[in-house]
């Protein structure tokens, strides 16, 4: 009997469980990859991340070519094309049975009933295994068979739950006897995304990610909660993109960092158990964006919020995404993002906040626009970042606890490197005014004015929230 695996967000040949599934059975086994380029594109996904997912494609190809298992890539337009171009490969290729692994999102998870129909009338299985999450959206629950919509009450029902389960990844499947054709060759794959070139802070695939998880646990993690607030000292993983397109499971990430705190969750080095607590956060959003549909519609978690008047105001939109606020923290960030494709979680949160809190612009904008730049573009984690600054999502920030660019500056950034680092027309100034220079420095340094004052953008904000948060918008 022939199967395929059918690849999307779970790039690799360690721990996926589809993948293992097809190989279960003795006959060919034959991977199939569908670049569904428009439909990325409508998704939001900017070139920089296409060009990353291409890459790790390839380097997926790589890796499976070691166990004999061809992987056919097709560049097609949508997911309804995907569709059509499942069922001519099944058809040639003689695959009785498909695999692949769940996506949380809307989008995909339509692909995949309509996927299941069409490939049953054809007498074609599509199975469909969890590879994305350590514990399966639907398997944390409140008694209510709900969604939790609070992180500390979600984490302890799922520290519950994995008890049951194991940690341990998967191993990658055995060697097949032969391989029954040849696969797509990398030079054809890296052409679709011909105009974009490689991002050279980022290298794409498992080895690679392996290699910064081994380095992470090995070198920082135990001080990760001391020192993960603090953008210029990078004592993150690094994993976010890899984890994105799956290169790496986040069950291996887990389980590895168990294994260096001896198998404990909430005792033993505070470090690891700070980053597991971030790796049970990603479960609660893609938790949250598998059972609410219309989080993957734009529409705000929390009702009382989806009224707010939200400003549009492109002038300022654009002054912000170029790192042009005159917030000399927010522009670090913004162009941190614009230059790596990737910032620093804690800048991600000022910057977010200053969009939505100091210049009251939609949220929306701001997502779309983290997700167009970001290498890591996760649509459930960027949405629930989002709507965490913006004080519309589940266990959001309160909206009147509104951070402040520059004390954040000042407490995250004191010696101001990482500002010096990112906004270089403030490198000449050495002390600490850098986190808010004066008129006379900005002249000086021709560095923007700051487009709003903190407190009068802040009150006036709160303000709003409180008229629409009581129901009765004035
Ligand atoms: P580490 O600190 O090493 O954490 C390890 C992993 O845990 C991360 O790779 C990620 O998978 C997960 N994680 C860490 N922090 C969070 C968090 N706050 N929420 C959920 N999961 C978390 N992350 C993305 O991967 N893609 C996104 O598109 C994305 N957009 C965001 C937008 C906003 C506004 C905010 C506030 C956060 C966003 N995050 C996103 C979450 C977080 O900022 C990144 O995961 C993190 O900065 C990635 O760096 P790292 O891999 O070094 O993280």
């Amino acid at each position: 009997m022939t199967s395929a695996i059918w690849f999307r967000n779970d790039l690799r040949v360690l721990d996926n469980p589809a993948l293992i599934s097809a190989c279960k059975a003795e006959g060919n086994v034959y991977g199939f990859y569908f670049y569904t380029e428009d439909q990325f594109k409508q998704h939001g996904l900017g070139a920089t991340k296409l060009r990353f997912i291409l890459e790790s494609v390839a380097a997926l190809s790589e890796q499976l070519e070691q166990l004999n298992i061809p992987l056919i890539a097709v560049h097609c337009s949508d997911f309804d094309e995907s569709i059509e171009k499942l069922l001519e490969l099944c058809e040639k290729c003689s695959v009785k049975d498909v695999f692949a692994n769940m996506e949380v999102e809307l989008n995909e998870s339509v692909r995949d009933k309509k996927a299941h129909k069409e490939l049953s009338q054809r007498d074609i299985t599509l199975s469909v295994r969890n590879g994305q999450t350590l514990l399966s959206p639907g398997q944390v629950l409140t008694e209510k068979e709900e969604p939790y919509k609070v992180f500390t009450a979600f984490k302890r029902q799922w520290l519950k739950r994995i008890n049951d389960q194991s940690t341990k990844p998967l191993p990658a499947p055995k060697k097949r006897k032969k391989k029954p054709c040849k696969g797509t060759a990398t030079t054809t794959l890296l052409s679709w995304q011909q105009t974009q070139p490689s991002n050279e802070h980022w290298t794409a695939g498992s080895s690679q990610a392996y290699d910064n998880l081994d380095q992470f646990i090995e070198q920082q993690i135990d001080l990760y909660k001391e020192k993960r607030d603090y953008p210029a000292i990078g004592a993150t993983s690094q994993l976010s993109p890899y984890l994105a397109v799956g290169s790496i499971s986040v069950r291996a990430c887990i389980h590895n960092a168990l294994i260096a705190n001896q198998g404990q969750w909430d005792s033993g080095s505070q470090g690891i158990q700070t980053w597991l607590s971030e790796l049970i956060w990603r479960e609660f959003y893609k938790h949250l964006t598998a059972l609410t549909p219309d989080l993957c519609k734009g529409v705000s978690m929390q009702p009382k919020t989806r009224h707010l008047p939200w400003s549009h105001d492109s002038k300022l939109l654009t002054r912000w995404q170029q790192g042009e606020t005159g917030y000399p923290i927010v522009d670090a960030g913004m162009r941190q993002l614009n230059t790596l494709g990737w910032m620093h979680n804690r800048l991600r949160m000022v910057t977010a906040m200053f969009l939505t809190k100091h210049l009251f612009i939609d949220w929306r904008l701001g997502e779309a626009y983290f997700l167009e730049k970001l290498i890591d573009g996760d649509y459930s984690l960027n949405n629930g970042g989002w709507q965490w600054s913006a004080s519309t999502g589940a266990d959001a920030a309160p909206y009147f606890r509104i951070f402040n660019p520059t004390r954040q500056s000042e407490r995250f950034d004191p010696d101001g490197e990482f500002i010096r680092q990112w906004v270089p027309e403030l490198a000449s100034i050495k002390d600490k005014s850098i986190h808010n220079p004066s008129a006379k420095q900005r002249k000086q340094t021709d560095y923007a004015t700051p487009l709003v004052e903190h407190k009068t953008a802040t009150e006036k904000t709160k303000q709003i929230f409180k008229e629409y948060s009581s129901g009765e918008p004035a």
